[in-house]
């Protein structure tokens, strides 16, 4: 038997998502399909893993992490 299974997945279309930790601001690439993994444990409005760095589970999308980031300097500073 020959083995198509092993073409069958195209190994270049991996997506990435870059994800940032809100805790301790290490940076880390996640595939997409394991963040979706991530996100369907959850109940929040946005996805989060566990960030290898510091072992908390703040570790979020950059999007994210800007917006929650950028609000929260905002209130600290003035
Ligand atoms: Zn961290």
């Amino acid at each position: 038997m020959e083995s198509e299974i092993t073409d069958y997945f195209p190994s270049c279309y991996i997506e990435v998502i870059d994800m940032k930790c809100l805790d301790c601001d290490y940076e880390e690439e996640v595939e997409a399909d394991i963040l979706l993994e991530c996100f369907e444990m959850t109940n929040d409005d946005f996805p989060s893993c566990i960030c290898v760095n510091c072992n908390g589970d703040n570790l979020v999308p950059k999007d994210v992490y800007d917006q929650i980031k950028g609000n929260f300097i905002y209130k600290l500073k003035k």
